[in-house]
């Protein structure tokens, strides 16, 4: 008889959770035996939230290329719902546009995990819904189960197995509530979260401006009037639909506020930015039954750096409840795929090792930050730096000290190097001497950029060197943040 009722538990069946528990059993030939625990009913897959499947919905095709190149699943038509040439992304005053990502895709998201649920019964997952994870359960320094309620008569709900993945997004329960030691941080500072919001609507078009609505292209708007802290966005669905919503962060909102001695709310602030939008006019929330219950949702992102570690024995953590959004634009579907791809292979050959040890699933950090997320330590300089410029800084830094090799490093998903700032002619001198500081505070992120993404390169083989490397890593960053 096996002591453990399953292999692997993964809690939480959102986007990761769905595509670990799938990886999983691709890996291991359907020989691990995974069990999916998520609070939803079986009939609202990765729903996130009460108000719905929250998200901006935005992925890029390479993401969803590595998806299929990897396990072999591919995506199709209705959930990738639209295609876009790329992302751009506005400066406040609208002058200068800058291709943040490549091709890619705007994703129905309350029909994608149904998909994905599919795809992960074929390969032999099993599912429990309707029940909640409220902590982890522990037998012997390892994590060993969940324990929870039934959501449909409050009964209590226990599993075990020889590991957990944590994949309950954001608010989880698990890894607050981690009952063994471990190199995981176990909270997240209230200033690496953005409040952030969002429409699904239909919508006449009024003009045509593309620097407001482009079928062609998810468009970013850089503004800390309309999004303190954070940034705006306008996503195409269609010719006449789109995800239209911003993020703040709490702090710069409530600068922005006493500032302009305002109280406005998340909400408040994407109504505004629905209205002064050029393009549309007459918005409806989309009333096709695709969107029913999805068109209007608020919920948390995270943008600080992923989790320094991902592993513990018996644990393991994906997705948003490791904080793995990008820190620059909260992207974190494309990091939810291949962290879910990667965690998948490492944990089914723990699996068949039966070691699910921190030191065997450490290779998982080792993959995740090689792979990566080497940049994200960077893009947090980057992102806490701009959240200290005003628009006017943002629209001259970007028109006047973005070179064409920064353009492509963004959109290679690398810190841009601020090239134009280091080998400096009369002409540059003559913008550097207008906006001294800007200047310097852009080179200052790129130069630290440079000594982050090393060491994390660099990051420790095996758990023992984790400690020093941490160390380095905190003085390093707390160098980077002195703007
Ligand atoms: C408004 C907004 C816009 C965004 N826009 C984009 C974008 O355009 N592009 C992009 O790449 N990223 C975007 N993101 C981020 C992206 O949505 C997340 O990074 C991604 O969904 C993370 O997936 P996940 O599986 O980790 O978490 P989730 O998608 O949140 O899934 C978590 C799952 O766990 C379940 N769960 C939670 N708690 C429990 C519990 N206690 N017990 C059982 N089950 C539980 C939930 O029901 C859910 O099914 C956005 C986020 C927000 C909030």
């Amino acid at each position: 008889m096996e002591r453990f009722d399953y292999d692997v538990i993964v809690a939480g069946g959102g986007m990761c959770g769905l595509i670990t528990a799938a990886a999983i059993g691709v890996y291991s030939r359907q020989k691990a035996r995974v069990l999916v625990v998520d609070r939803n009913p079986p009939s609202e897959p990765g729903k996130k939230t009460i108000n719905g499947w929250t998200c901006g919905d935005a992925v890029s095709k390479r993401s969803i290329d590595y998806l299929v190149d990897n396990i072999g699943i591919k995506y199709g038509t209705p959930e990738l719902e639209h295609p876009v040439e790329g992302v751009l992304v506005y400066s406040p005053d609208h002058e200068t546009k800058v291709l943040f990502e490549g091709q890619g895709f705007v994703l129905n998201r309350k029909i994608l995990p149904k998909r994905q649920v599919e795809d992960a019964k074929k390969v032999g997952v099993e599912f429990a819904f309707n029940v909640a994870c409220d902590r982890p359960y522990s037998e012997d320094g390892y994590v060993r189960g969940i324990t929870g309620r039934n959501l449909a008569d409050g009964s209590t709900y226990k599993k075990t197995a020889k590991m957990v993945v944590d994949a309950a997004g954001n608010a989880t329960k698990l890894r607050p509530n981690l009952p063994i030691n471990s190199k995981i941080e176990l909270d997240i500072d209230r200033d690496d979260l953005e409040s952030t919001g969002r429409y699904i609507y239909d919508f006449e078009v009024a003009i045509e401006d593309p620097t407001w609505f482009d079928s062609r292209y998810a468009l970013i708007h850089l503004d800390q009037y309309i999004a303190a802290g954070g940034y705006a966005w306008t996503f195409p669905k269609g010719k006449n639909k789109v995800n239209i919503g911003l993020g703040v962060q709490k702090k710069a909102l409530d600068m922005r506020n006493a500032r302009l001695g305002r109280k406005d709310s998340l909400q408040d602030l994407i109504d505004e930015y629905v209205r002064m939008n050029k393009a549309i006019k007459n918005p409806v929330q989309s009333p096709g039954s695709d969107d029913a219950g999805n068109t209007k949702g608020s919920w948390q992102v995270s943008v600080r750096r992923h989790n320094d570690c991902l592993v513990a024995n018996g644990y393991a953590m994906v997705g948003d409840a490791a904080w793995m959004a990008r820190p620059i634009d909260a992207g974190g579907i494309g990091p939810a795929i291949y962290a879910s791809v990667m965690l998948g292979r490492v944990i089914a050959h723990s699996i068949e090792a039966n070691d699910t040890s921190e030191e065997m699933l450490w290779q998982y950090n080792l993959d995740y930050m090689k792979h990566h997320g080497y940049q994200m330590a960077s893009f947090e300089v980057l992102r806490r730096y701009l959240q200290t410029l005003s628009n006017e800084e943002i629209s001259y830094g970007m028109k006047h000290f973005l070179s064409e090799d920064d353009i492509a490093s963004i959109v290679n998903r690398e810190h841009p190097k601020f090239s134009r700032l280091r080998l400096l002619n009369p002409a540059m001198l003559m913008r550097v001497a207008k906006e001294p500081k800007l200047a310097s505070g852009l080179k200052h992120t790129a130069d630290s950029s440079e000594e982050l993404i090393a060491h994390n390169m660099n990051y420790p083989e095996r758990p023992d060197g984790f400690e020093a490397w941490k160390k380095r890593l905190l003085t390093l960053l707390s160098a980077a943040f002195k703007f």
